[in-house]
């Protein structure tokens, strides 16, 4: 562990990946060696980059036009647009590239180091900030800070370790990059911000029903997934419909259309305790009129073919098991006769294949990535510099903003954007002094 720096320019609470690249930035670019210091409360520092990924740490996203970056954001999006057009992922990858992190870009966009270890990323942070003099203390929380304001602001840090509490530190600016964490949110709170409240993100939908019983491993692609007021109808907000790769699951649903599903929705199926109903089209994009259309033609194709009974399915992209289970669902035996059902039951069948309801009960984990959505409210934020809008001085980035962004490397991309902006703006402000 580092010595702690005395009376710092700048302390960075949380050495998670914004906390780091902030500093990094801030020690590059000041105009002479700054004293920076990150205080973490754990017994290592950038926790959630070894983790995340699945080990792998998706880094960014192959996405390089600002405009079309701000739509993974179901929280962010506007105040995000400049940010990006300053920092975004082609700088990222020549960031980490000239640090000699390799990098690759997977066919769905996502970019990994090409080691396939987050543990090169980490490593990569680490030696940065000890090459660019940035000091780091761990296993110390921040747990009060009070602050003179303008024109002056400094910042009186109290320190804990364990039951310990540590001599107190003053600086002249403060990052905070504290992630999704309570403590750190009480923290912002108590600097006068607002915070708006904290519910998961990227989960997965708990189903129970014997339709999905027995098929995990099933893999649509696509489905359109619909979630469902009290009134049947999809509510009328951003993101509450979607379409993409579904999985079934022995607990219910996933894939990447859940996902997105589920950042969009999170803060609305938290209201309804995620006991909520879900339209499923199998058959995406084709509407029911559609499915039906193919259904009532199938029985004079069927004929003609030789393949009398409803074994053989009408939509050939639909796994057999599960078009066998719908067909069941919809009072068939497989073993009927095309031509022996009425234009009722082929409807019943279109009305499975493309509108299925589905009782979600819960959430299930997600374990390649999770996001916290709310935090610090961005009416508060400069998002050009990253400083307070309330407190001089003060400055936010990473997950501690009310920002967070679909599965794929946009989260930490956030963190990288915000983070350097903040160290930037943290230099730039040091080189005036
Ligand atoms: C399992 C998992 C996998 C993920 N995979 C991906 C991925 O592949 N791609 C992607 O884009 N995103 C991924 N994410 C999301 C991503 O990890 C976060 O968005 C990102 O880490 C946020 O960075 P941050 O620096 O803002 O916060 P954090 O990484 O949460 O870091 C904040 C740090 O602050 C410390 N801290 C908090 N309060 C205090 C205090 N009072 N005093 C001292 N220290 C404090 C915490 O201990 C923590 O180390 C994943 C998340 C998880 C949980």
């Amino acid at each position: 562990m580092d010595t702690p720096l005395e009376n710092p320019d700048l302390i960075v609470v949380g050495g998670g990946p914004a906390g780091f690249f902030a500093a990094i930035t801030c020690a590059q670019q000041a105009a002479r060696p700054p004293r920076i210091l990150i205080v973490e409360q754990a017994s290592q520092v950038l926790g959630k980059v070894l983790l995340s990924g699945g080990g792998r740490c998706n880094v960014t996203h192959a996405c390089y036009d600002p405009a079309q970056l701000v739509t993974y954001y179901p929280r962010g999006a506007q105040a995000l647009r400049g940010a990006f057009s300053r920092f975004q992922p082609q700088h990222t990858c020549d960031w980490f590239e000239q640090q000699g992190v390799a990098l690759k870009t997977e066919p769905d966009g996502r970019i990994f180091p090409a080691s396939n270890t987050a543990q090169t990323i980490a490593d990569c942070l680490t030696a940065a900030a000890r090459q660019a003099g940035v000091v780091v203390q761990t296993q110390t929380q921040v747990e009060a800070i009070d602050a003179t304001g303008a024109p002056e602001a400094r910042f009186n840090v109290r320190l804990r370790s364990g039951t310990l509490s540590l001599p107190p530190l003053a600086a002249g600016s403060l990052l905070l990059a504290t992630g999704g964490n309570a403590q750190g949110l009480r923290l912002a709170a108590s600097l006068g911000h607002t915070v708006q409240p904290t519910v998961p993100s990227l989960f997965t939908f708990s189903i129970s029903d014997p339709r999905l019983e027995g098929l995990a491993g099933i893999e649509v692609k696509p489905a359109g997934l619909r979630l469902l007021d009290e009134n049947g109808a999809v509510p009328r907000q951003p993101g509450m419909a979607q379409a993409g790769a579904m999985i079934i699951t022995h607990w219910g649903l996933s894939g990447p259309v859940v996902l997105r599903l589920s950042a969009w929705g999170a803060r609305w199926l938290h209201e309804r305790s995620y006991q909520v109903d879900l339209s499923v089209n199998f058959l995406h994009p084709r509407s029911l009129e559609q499915a039906l259309d193919v259904l009532l033609a199938t029985p004079r194709v069927a004929a003609q073919a030789a393949q009398k009974t409803l074994a053989k399915s009408a939509f050939p992209e639909l796994p057999h098991r599960l078009w066998r289970r719908l067909t069941l669902a919809a009072g068939i035996d497989e073993r009927h006769h095309w031509g022996d059902l009425s234009k009722a039951t082929l409807r019943r069948l279109a009305e499975e294949l493309t509108q299925g309801r589905y009782r979600i009960s819960g959430k299930g984990q997600f374990k390649d990535e999770f996001v916290t959505c709310g935090g610090v409210d961005l009416d508060e934020v400069d998002f050009k510099t990253m400083q307070s809008r309330r407190l001089p001085g003060l400055y936010f980035a990473g997950e501690v903003l009310d920002v967070d962004g679909l599965t794929g490397g946009f989260n930490f991309q956030n963190a990288w954007t915000t983070g350097w902006l903040a160290g930037q703006a943290i230099a730039q402000a040091l080189n005036s002094d």
